[in-house]
Formats: structure tokens, C-alpha cells, sequence
């Protein structure tokens, strides 16, 4: 019967850092998923590790964006009617912390996370031998209208406080950074700390590789078998019973199903996104993730082809995709950039699991010795990953957190 001081479980792109992190420390560590590593949410996400975020996307204060999302003529939200009467408590908490004196403190709070993401990756991709999938090119963000560009003033003053690099691009100075985007912007702010990975689930897979050559083993096994068997926690496998000293629950969007029946409630929901792989035409390139600011889409560039990630969408995790979304952006998308045809029959769907205060949990169960919680990464489960790992194994292993730990611990839902 296998047997490790600390089972991690659930290898995202979360998870597999803190395992990577805890095995540096000397940890004896099982890596436990259902699936393949970083195949799931980890596996489709626009890839931009965003160090530079300032304010995590809000529920709209502006009527005009409110009855558009409603009448689903924007792109940038969608929902299953049906599904709102559940979801509404947390949009409900989603919204009061939009107010703008709560962004402020979300941008405070989590800061010292985004501060070291980048630093983070770069050091894991080193000893990973996953530099190369590092692009160090910033992101670009597109305004179509004067109206969306003024709105980034507060974002912009906020950044300079913190000293955050980013340059306001004229349409002109914008189209010489991307030549191959067409003009229908006509502003562009270039964040350019930020780092960009051209394949997400390779950067995951080189992670737990390097895990497991430093002495991790990597396990198939359902999570939903985790129980106390006193002083142990124990889940099944693959290769049979695993006994761990603790456990880390690092299961993204499923993470509820695991934790609910152990009597931990927190209120996580998920907002889906969609993707898709498209050809450049011709001679067609783009060096960096752009976002059309209005339209809610990415194009990001993937060794799979371009990829055309979605904005978000509030339905239940399970229910079968609906890309109403990436029908809507598609033509924008066309229009901005020469999308030539897709590359898969079928878009991909992942859920980002998301706290309303878009804060993660990096903390101690309630109540439960030994369990450890590391999930509700929301849009920066790739960003935050690495800082993610570091924290919660300098907790676990007495050394001094690299910043307070406070602003993203499970008991401040309890309050
Ligand atoms: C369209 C889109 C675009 C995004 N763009 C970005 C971006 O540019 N930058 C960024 O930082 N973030 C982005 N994100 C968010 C990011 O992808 C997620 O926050 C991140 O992938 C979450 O990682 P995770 O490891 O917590 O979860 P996951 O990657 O979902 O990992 C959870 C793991 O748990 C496993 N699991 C589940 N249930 C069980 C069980 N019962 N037993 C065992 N294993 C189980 C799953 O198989 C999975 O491997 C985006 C997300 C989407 C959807």
C-alpha cells in the first residue's frame, strides 16, 4: 500500500505546481487525478500569465452593458435562464464586490500573488526545461471605441501606483506591434509584464515530469473516495489504498463534490469559456495574446493554431455546451484577425472556478486537520499557479509565507 506524507489531488495546472513545490522541499508527494495531468481546465485557457491584473472582470455597473448581457446581444457574458435562480446568491455577492471601493481591495489583496506570478513560472520552467514555451511579449488589449478605452483610466492610474508597465497605443503604434491585426480598433494598451505560453498543457505536463523526477509518483484514482482513517487521509487508486499524512485539495471546478460531503461549504461557481483552433491565412501571425476589450474574446497564439477563447458564461458545469458565444465573436474575431479554417470539428469547453470575491482559497480546511485547500483560481488559475505552489507549501512546511495569506483563507466566507 502506497504511502506518502502528502497527497495532492487533482493535477490542473494548480495542482501540479504544489506538488512540483512540495517535492523541492524534500515532501514525499502522490500526484492523484481521474484523468490525464492538466488535461482539464488547465488544458484550454487563453494561456497569459497575467502578473499585471489590477481588477478582476466585474459584474457591469453600467444599465446600457446589463440589458445588452440580458437581452444576450453581448458576446461578453451569457447564461442558461433556467440556471439563474441557483446561481443568483452568488451573483448577488459577485456584484457587491464590484463596488469600486471592493476592487480596490481585491487589487490590493491580491497583488503581492500577482507580483510574484510571473517570477514564479519562469523559476519552474527553468528547472522544468519548459522555458521555451514562455513567450516574453506582453499581452495587448483592444479598445473599439473611445468610450471602452476611457473606462481603463482608474485600471491604468491604479497600475502606475503599483508600478506596473503598460503604454496606451494609438492605433498606428498598436498595428506596428501586431501587423497582421486590421485597424477596426482605435486604441490598444500594451501590459508588458506580461508573459504569454504557447501550450498550456505541455507547460503542465513538463511540470509533473519534473516532479516526478525529483521522486513524485503520479497516480490514477477518484478523489470522491478521500476519507479520515485515522491519523491518515486515505484515497483509493490505481495501485491501491493511499495513506497520506495530509492532503491538498487542488480539484478546480470539482472540488465542491469532494469537499461538500466532508461538510465544507464555500461558495464556489464556475463561469464557463469555450475555445477554438483556427489556421492563420496567408502569412498571418500574431507574437501575443490581443483581447478584443468589447467583445470579451481572445486571440492567442498556440502551437495548435490560434486559439479563440470566449468570455464567460453562467450555466451549470455539466450541462452540455452551448458556444453561443464563440458563434457571436467569430465574425469580430474574422474581422480583426485572417482566421483561416478551424482546426477541430467541436470547441472546448472548461469551467473557471470562481469565488465572487474572485479571490482564491489558499488556506487550511475549516475543521478538518490535515487538509489543505488550494482551488477558486478563477480567470488566473495558469497566472497564479506557481505563487499558488509556493505559498501553500510554505505554509504546510512552517517556513514564512512570502506574503500574508490572510485575503485568501477559506474562513472568510464564515464571517
Ligand atoms: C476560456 C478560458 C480562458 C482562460 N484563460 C486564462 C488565462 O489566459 N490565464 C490564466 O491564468 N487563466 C485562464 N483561465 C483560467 C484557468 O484555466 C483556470 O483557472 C485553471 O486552469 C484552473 O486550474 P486548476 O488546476 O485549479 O483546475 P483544473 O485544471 O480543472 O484541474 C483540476 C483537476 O482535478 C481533476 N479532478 C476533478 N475531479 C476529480 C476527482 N473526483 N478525482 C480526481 N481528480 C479529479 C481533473 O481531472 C483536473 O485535472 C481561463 C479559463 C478558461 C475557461
Amino acid at each position: 500500500m502506497p504511502r506518502v506524507d502528502v497527497a495532492v489531488l487533482g493535477a490542473g495546472i494548480v495542482g501540479t505546481a504544489v506538488a512540483l513545490h512540495l517535492v523541492k522541499r524534500g515532501v514525499s508527494v502522490a500526484l492523484v487525478d481521474r484523468g490525464g495531468v492538466g488535461e482539464a481546465t488547465s488544458y484550454g485557457n487563453a494561456g497569459i500569465i497575467e502578473g499585471n491584473t489590477i481588477f478582476p472582470p466585474a459584474f457591469p455597473s453600467d444599465w446600457n452593458e446589463l440589458i445588452r448581457i440580458a437581452l444576450k446581444r453581448s458576446p461578453v457574458a451569457n447564461y442558461h435562464l433556467a440556471f439563474l435562480p441557483q446561481i443568483a446568491p452568488w451573483l448577488s455577492a459577485f456584484r457587491a464586490a464590484a463596488r469600486p471601493e471592493r476592487l480596490l481591495e481585491t487589487a490590493r489583496t491580491m497583488r503581492p500573488l500577482f507580483a510574484r506570478a510571473v517570477s514564479e513560472h519562469e523559476a519552474l520552467c527553468a528547472e522544468a526545461g519548459a522555458a521555451q514555451y514562455l513567450r516574453h511579449a506582453g499581452w495587448l488589449k483592444l479598445y473599439r471605441s473611445d468610450r471602452s478605452f476611457a473606462a481603463t483610466t482608474r485600471e491604468r492610474e491604479v497600475a502606475a501606483e503599483f508600478g506596473i508597465a503598460n503604454v496606451p497605443l494609438d492605433r498606428d503604434a498598436a498595428l506596428a506591434l501586431e501587423p497582421s491585426l486590421n485597424p477596426v480598433f482605435r486604441h490598444a494598451v500594451h501590459w508588458q509584464g506580461a508573459v504569454s505560453v504557447s501550450n498550456p498543457l505541455a507547460l503542465t505536463r513538463a511540470y509533473a515530469a519534473r516532479f516526478a523526477a525529483l521522486g513524485g509518483t503520479i497516480l490514477s484514482g477518484d478523489a470522491h473516495t478521500l476519507h479520515r482513517l485515522h491519523p491518515h487521509w486515505r484515497v483509493e487508486t490505481a495501485a491501491g489504498p493511499l495513506d497520506a499524512d495530509e492532503a491538498v485539495m487542488t480539484l478546480g471546478p470539482w472540488a465542491p463534490d469532494v469537499l461538500e460531503p466532508l461538510g465544507v461549504k464555500l461558495p464556489l461557481a464556475v463561469k464557463r469559456g469555450y475555445h477554438r483552433h483556427f489556421r492563420p491565412h496567408g502569412n498571418a501571425v500574431l507574437d501575443r495574446p490581443v483581447l478584443d476589450a468589447d467583445n470579451g474574446y481572445v486571440l492567442a497564439p498556440m502551437e495548435q493554431g490560434i486559439r479563440l477563447t470566449t468570455g464567460v458564461e453562467f450555466a451549470p458545469r455539466d450541462a452540455p455546451p452551448t458556444p453561443a458565444q464563440l458563434a457571436h465573436v467569430l465574425p469580430l474575431a474574422r474581422e480583426l484577425f485572417a482566421l483561416g479554417a478551424a482546426v477541430e470539428a467541436q470547441p472546448w469547453l472548461g469551467a473557471r472556478p470562481c469565488f465572487p470575491d474572485s479571490r482564491p482559497v489558499i488556506s487550511r480546511a475549516p475543521g478538518l486537520n490535515g487538509l489543505w485547500l488550494a482551488y477558486g483560481h478563477a480567470h488566473w488559475g495558469l497566472t497564479l499557479a506557481a505563487a499558488t505552489g509556493r505559498l501553500i507549501v510554505e505554509m504546510m512546511t512552517g517556513a514564512t509565507p512570502f506574503c500574508d495569506p490572510a485575503p485568501y483563507d477559506a474562513g472568510r466566507f464564515a464571517k
